[in-house]
């Protein structure tokens, strides 16, 4: 049942590896989001009026300001995503980074000037205002500040709803900045419900952009609210990336580096190479030498300097997860800790029909499919068999051939004999239900703009 608008409610965190309760957080209603709204209108004029050298070192402060709580926000993300603590302090230092990047654009976000008969034309770049950012709980500091960070670098207020699961880290990002000197209310943090304080910013119509990151389904409902005003929508989706694996690659590296290509984050990453495609001549071999690897990760607690892949997110998200792996289904098998905490063991399957539910619909666990092809365009025809297309990786020697499966596969960030997908410095973004618009690189800034063209006239 959701909660109604008005009413107010609580957020029960839970540490998802011991499933004790570590705080509870009181959810935003839409009075709340309203107040934030107009508050947020007012410190963005401020915020925009200021000289832009002087937005861009107030970011590099808070930039500095997170880079000295690391450890803290690392731990506060072990305990409530249960992420390993070597990725939660990558996740930190990724926040850190992203302001620091978004501050060296304040200064170099620049219109164009066009030639024109009679006059002078430019191109203005103004910010749109008050920005929505709504975010999951897998990656909840790096997704959060994906889009915070290049809308306050480009003079707009962030307002930011965490998922349910996971507002601890984005309440202290929030405290860290007034810390850093940004304005009151310039950047407030809305924990709180999707149904309630997620809806109130979709259809608030002070609330000029939605960035989301999160399911498909979402996704689709929030585009057809945003509809309505025109509201701008960026939309980051579900992904069911696939690893391709042709005979002639380095099959050892291939294998070796496949188990945390869908493990990391207990495979609860929308970049996750979750269809492993495998050339037909080479595939006994290479699930001979992909078993060992998989039994090799270290699944266990994730405050533990050594673990590999810790628990997953809550109950829900097992139960969802085991809703897709038959029993006894041939494949390969992990371990996991019992007892308390939401575990379930690093799983390959084989044998599969190409089209089971659980090759191509994304689910968010540890969990992946091996899928044999004959050729290059049988490998080409089954990548493109999802409605998804985010990632994805190339394993060959023959420098010709991943250049045309790269151009064939219909996905946003490709890798060739790597799994990387994302760098704060280059976009990021799906193609078909994967999603809407780019993220990072050198355009986030502009991303969170409206073009104003002006001409000058000489002639009067
Ligand atoms: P979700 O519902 O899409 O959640 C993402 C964010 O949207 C959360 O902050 C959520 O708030 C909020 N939200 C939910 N309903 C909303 C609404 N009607 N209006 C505005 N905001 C709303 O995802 P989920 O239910 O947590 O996970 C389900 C599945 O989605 C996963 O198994 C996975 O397949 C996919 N997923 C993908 C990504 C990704 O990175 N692409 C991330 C997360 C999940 P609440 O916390 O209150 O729900
Ligand atoms: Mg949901």
């Amino acid at each position: 049942m959701p909660n109604p608008p008005h009413e107010p409610y609580e957020l029960t965190v839970l540490n998802p590896a011991t499933e004790e309760v570590i705080a509870t957080v009181p959810g935003a209603t839409a009075d709340d989001v309203d107040r934030a709204v107009r508050r947020a209108a007012a410190a963005q004029r401020t915020w925009a009026a200021l000289a832009p050298g002087d937005r861009a070192r107030t970011l590099r402060r808070f930039a500095a300001v997170v880079d000295a709580h690391v450890p803290e926000l690392a731990a506060l993300e072990v305990r409530e995503a249960g992420h390993t603590l070597g990725n939660a302090r990558w996740e930190a230092g990724n926040v850190r980074d992203l302001l620091d990047y978004a501050a060296g654009g304040v200064e170099r976000l620049m219109g164009r000037q066009i030639p024109v008969p009679g006059g002078l034309d430019v191109t203005l770049l103004e910010p749109l205002g008050v920005v929505g950012v709504i975010a999951p709980w897998n990656f909840p500091l790096p997704i959060a500040a994906w889009g915070t960070a290049p809308a306050l670098a480009a003079g707009n207020a962030v307002l930011l709803k965490p998922a349910e699961t996971t507002p601890l880290t984005a309440l202290r990002l929030a405290e860290l900045g007034l810390e850093a000197g940004l304005p009151e209310y310039l950047f407030q943090v809305l924990p709180g419900a999707g149904s309630v304080a997620g809806d109130a910013l979709v259809t608030h119509p002070g609330v000029a952009k939605i960035v989301f990151t999160g399911s498909t389904a979402v996704g689709k409902s929030i585009m057809a609210k945003c509809a309505d005003r025109l509201k701008r929508v960026t939309l980051e989706l579900g992904g069911k990336s696939p690893n391709i694996v042709f005979a002639d690659a380095d099959l050892e590296a291939a294998a070796a580096s496949a188990p945390m290509s869908f493990l990391d984050n207990s495979g609860q990453d929308c970049c996750a190479r979750t269809r492993i495609l495998v050339q037909e001549s080479v595939h006994d071999r290479f699930l001979d030498l992909l078993a060992p690897a998989v039994h090799a990760v270290r699944v266990g607690d994730p405050a533990d300097e050594d673990t590999q892949m810790g628990p997953l997110i809550s109950r829900a998200q097992r139960d969802r997860v085991r809703g897709y792996v038959p029993a006894d289904h041939p494949g390969i098998r992990g371990r996991c800790p019992d007892g308390p905490g939401f575990w379930f063991p690093p799983t390959v399957l084989t044998d599969l029909a190409p089209d089971a539910p659980v090759a191509v619909e994304e689910v968010f666990g540890p969990v992946a499919v091996v899928l044999p092809f004959r050729d290059e365009e049988d490998a080409v025809r089954l990548a493109n068999a999802t409605e998804y297309g985010l990632s994805g990786s190339v394993w060959t020697r023959d420098v010709g051939r991943a250049l045309r499966v790269c151009g064939a596969v219909a996905a946003g960030n490709l890798s060739v004999n790597s799994h990387s997908s994302v760098r704060y410095w280059t976009p990021f973004g799906g193609f078909k239900q994967s999603g809407l618009g780019r993220e990072l690189g050198p355009d986030a800034l502009a991303a969170f703009t409206e073009t104003k063209n002006v001409f000058l006239s000489t002639e009067v």
